[in-house]
């Protein structure tokens, strides 16, 4: 061994340490505060554990506990604890896979007998948990060959399986298998296979709660066996754990599906069938307040307004190459008439044929299209969730034909409308992703990749927003940007995308007269800014936890006489309001107040206006606003042109 090996940090700095030193004697020599953080490591591009000595010359970085690739080493290292809790309790279980997830891990198990979790388990095998963190038991590796391997798991079938399975895979594993065991204080060992990263040692984790159990399938295969799988979370410190938790339980409260049936704005009628809503008058009422509201914009921003059927021949698709490259995400043919039609899965095709239905000039370039179009696009019934993920939807949709001179200005005012309407949403925590050419698979002349590309940069420069390059990640046919939305919560929404097609001019031999008499080929620009209607409602329902912005309210006041002789001075009022054009009801006196002024704070309105004696004899209201104080002798025009102003 070395007396002394030389390592390189991703600083570009190096470090000399004694030989055979390890990742963490590498952390504990930077800083206390580094060691401390530390899980794993990464050495020369491969995750490996803090314990294991480092060779000369490593490129290495010390994965820390709060990252995304920390939490992931805590997760699956506090699943193989509850896997060894799980045996403990549990004489004759048989363990499969316990991956770390997003926000947690679970474990799959088979129990004798074909014995089922029960919830009321998870409390005693959390305890049983705690004590193995508290015996700070270390994770030891240790590599075996495959007749060791297939020895130490003879009881452990899925283990069998899976190493079986490597020798299989021609040996680019080689026929070497890893084990972690988890030491205890008599020096029995719990075994597990795996690859690897582990914290160091049990005592190493603690701030994990599990969540529930739930059936699954060995290898997701319905004819193999079922096993019981066990979910749960695990963070870096018992704040970040607690912190999760209530996002939880937020999430819970603000879940659009629960709240549209409370705030009565929709249902999924199974006679219609999954995924395909009815909007209730309230929920009809929202939709147009957001159709009003970006028609009016795009009115103003120079879009031009077309609209196109839900239906088409195969001619089109086969010529956009829908029935090519998107027919999994298409509604069966219909043949009619000896033809054959499908439902539309995406309005591009049609305004194509808007603009191709003349010859265009340089002069009246940009043309922006614009169309509220309904497409219908397959999901699995599995997938559907509420209206984030439904069968047919309604995008706010627009192409732009510019010319090339015109590209880079087009998008930039492009993505400023898109930040524009979704600030006057009340989104405004922003982030955008610029995906660029895939390399393997994409149409198209590179030089015009380019071009678009830079001019989609352009654009999120001159807006400011903070963006991150994906790499490769664009569209076969497109590079573009996803602007990214972060609701109260904390959580990342992808809401808008602008996108430079580099397919269908092509295709469909686009064109346009130049100045110089000649003809020369458009850009062509799709955007959605809301991505659909549908989803877009289903993020504001749960970003204002069903208590939307006032101009939004279906209804936006709502008057409650004390008794039933205030209940003409409460018409009275409610009919000044509407003629300010507001939108009020009034809850007649027929029953309590107290009942009234709850049913109003559930369905989360706004202003409430209770109208008593004092109120009929001097002009004025006792005014209620929604998560603020009572303000009672309020005079009724005061409180109109309160009202008007927060709507402007
Ligand atoms: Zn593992
Ligand atoms: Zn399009």
């Amino acid at each position: 061994m070395a007396d002394e090996i030389e390592v390189r940090l991703p600083d570009g700095s190096s470090r000399r340490l004694p030989g055979g030193s390890t990742a963490g004697d590498l952390a504990a020599s930077i800083a206390r505060g580094l060691a401390k953080a530390a899980v794993a490591a990464v050495v020369d591009g491969a995750q490996t554990d803090l314990t294991k000595p480092l060779p000369d010359g490593a490129e290495v970085a010390i994965v820390t506990d709060s990252t995304e690739e920390g939490r992931a080493v805590l997760r699956h290292s506090t699943a193989h604890v509850m896997a060894q809790a799980v045996c403990d309790l549990f004489p004759g279980a048989k363990y499969a896979i316990g991956p770390p997830i997003e926000d947690g891990f679970y474990y799959d198990f088979d129990l004798p007998g074909g014995a089922h979790f029960s919830d009321d388990d998870l409390s005693g095998i959390e305890a049983r948990m705690r004590e193995i963190v508290g015996e700070d038991q270390p994770f030891v590796r240790e590599e075996l060959s495959r007749d060791e391997g297939l020895a130490t798991f003879a009881d452990q079938p899925y283990k069998v399986e899976i190493i079986e399975g490597v020798e299989e895979g021609e040996g680019a594993e080689g026929p070497v298998v890893s084990i972690y065991r988890n030491l205890r204080t008599n020096g029995a060992g719990w075994p597990d296979l795996c690859r690897g990263p582990h914290v160091s040692s049990t005592g190493r984790l603690g701030s994990f709660k599990l969540m529930k159990v739930a059936g699954a399938y060995w290898r997701g295969d319905e004819k193999r066996p079922m096993l019981q799988r066990i979910y749960g979370t695990a963070w870096e410190s018992d704040k970040a754990l607690a912190e999760h938790l209530h996002r939880l339980e937020e999430a819970e409260k603000r879940d659009h599906r629960r709240l549209g049936l409370e705030l009565d704005l929709f249902h999924f009628p199974p006679e219609i069938g999954g995924g395909l809503p009815v909007f209730h008058p309230k929920g009809g009422l929202i939709r147009k307040l957001m159709e009003d509201y970006s028609k009016a914009e795009h009115e103003a921003a120079g879009y031009s307004f077309v609209w196109t059927p839900h239906l088409s021949r195969d001619t089109l698709f086969k010529q956009s190459g829908h029935l090519d490259w998107y027919a999994e995400g298409m509604y069966p043919a219909m043949e009619m008439e000896g033809q054959t039609y499908y439902p539309k899965p995406m309005n591009c095709p049609m305004h194509i044929l808007i603009y191709k239905s003349r010859a265009r000039s340089y002069r009246e370039l940009p043309l922006r299209l614009f169309e509220f179009g309904t497409v219908y696009r397959f999901e699995r019934s599995g997938v559907l969730h509420g209206l984030t993920r439904v069968r047919g939807i309604t995008q706010d949709d627009s192409h732009i034909f510019c010319t090339p001179d015109q590209l880079a200005g087009e998008l930039t005012s492009l993505l400023a409308f898109i930040l524009k309407v979704l600030r006057d949403f009340g989104l405004t925590d922003f982030e955008a992703e610029l995906a660029t050419r895939p390399e393997h698979k994409s149409v198209g002349d590179p030089a015009d990749w380019e071009v678009a590309t830079e001019a989609l940069r352009v654009a999120l420069q001159a807006a400011d927003v903070p963006y991150r390059v994906a790499e490769g990640e664009g569209a076969f046919y497109a590079p573009k940007i996803d602007v990214h939305i972060r609701d109260a919560i904390g959580r990342r929404w992808q809401l808008s995308t602008l996108q430079v097609d580099l397919q269908f001019p092509q295709r469909f031999d686009l064109e346009f007269t130049g100045a110089d008499n000649a003809r020369h080929r458009p850009y062509m620009v799709h955007r959605a800014l809301f991505g659909s209607v549908e989803r877009f409602l289903a993020i504001l329902i749960e970003h204002y936890a069903g208590a939307l912005p006032t101009w939004l309210s279906p209804v936006q006041a709502q008057v409650l006489p004390v008794r039933d002789d205030h209940d003409a001075y409460a018409r009275e009022v409610a009919e000044r309001l509407r003629a300010a054009r507001l939108r009020v009801d009034v809850e007649a006196a027929d029953e309590p107040l107290g009942g009234r002024i709850r049913r109003a704070k559930l369905e989360k309105l706004p202003y409430v206006l209770v109208v008593g004696d004092a109120d009929v004899e001097k002009g004025t209201v006792g005014v209620n606003p929604r998560g603020g104080n009572v303000e009672r002798d309020v005079p009724l025009d005061d409180f109109v042109t309160r009202i008007q102003a927060e709507l402007k």
